[in-house]
């Protein structure tokens, strides 16, 4: 009903976001308005659909890419925790959100003996 949920998860996905809400009755604030009827909410929601189509049709041509807004980058400057505070589950789990602004330390062990890059590198035919 708030709407909160999802604006605060694309928020922290980065992605634009806007809700088109339309009633399809009154009687919950409406004090003086006449009883909903099941009739009148199909009605409303019948009329709702026509006019959610139409206003994605009108909407989404003009907020087509590329994106000239803040959203693709919100997270830049918005975690203040110290990565490396990050419990190990939460980082693996947020390695999609986080990962751009906070590259995991890779281990700089030499690979593995066996491993495709502990062979050494093969000259080049042409050196
Ligand atoms: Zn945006």
């Amino acid at each position: 009903m708030t709407n909160m949920p999802e604006a605060k998860l694309a928020r922290e996905a980065e992605l634009c976001y806007a809700t088109l809400a339309l009633a399809t009755d009154y009687d919950v604030w409406h004090e003086t308005h006449e009883a909903v009827s099941v009739e009148a909410v199909v009605q409303n929601l019948l009329k709702n659909v026509a006019t959610a189509k139409d206003v994605l049709r009108r909407v989404i041509p003009a907020i087509a890419p590329p994106r000239g807004c803040e959203c693709p980058s919100l997270l830049k400057n918005t975690v203040i925790t110290n990565p490396k505070a990050f419990p190990g589950a939460t980082r693996k789990k947020l390695e999609l959100l986080l990962d751009p602004y906070f590259p995991r330390e890779r281990s700089r062990r030499a690979p593995a003996a066996g491993h495709p890059r502990s062979k050494p590198a093969s000259r080049s035919p042409l050196q």
